[in-house]
């Protein structure tokens, strides 16, 4: 996984996250040149899935293949959790 570049603000928004044990402080990053990894020990392959999809989701990244998403459901005003490719093949006819 590529690090996400992040200044010392930041860095304090992700620690505190960490000590409240919230899941979005869940991450690579560097910051001053250094990786910090933050990762859960001992996960099962599908908790992993499933975290891989909850951060996908919360950076409004296709869940499947990690894509940018860009379109919105004109409904929720929220952005499709599928890319365009893979909205069309596994969303199709539902909403
Ligand atoms: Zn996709």
């Amino acid at each position: 996984m590529k690090p996400k570049s992040i200044k010392s603000d930041e860095l304090s928004k992700i620690f505190s996250d960490l000590k409240k044990g919230e899941e979005s402080s869940i991450g690579s990053y560097l910051i001053k040149g250094v990786r910090l990894q933050i990762s859960k020990f001992n996960l099962s392959g599908a908790e992993r899935v499933q975290l891989l999809y909850k951060r996908r989701r919360t950076q409004g990244l296709c869940i499947v293949c990690g894509k940018k998403v860009t379109k919105k459901n004109a409904s929720t005003g929220q952005l499709y959790r599928l890319c365009e490719d893979h909205r069309n093949k596994i969303d199709k006819g539902t909403k």
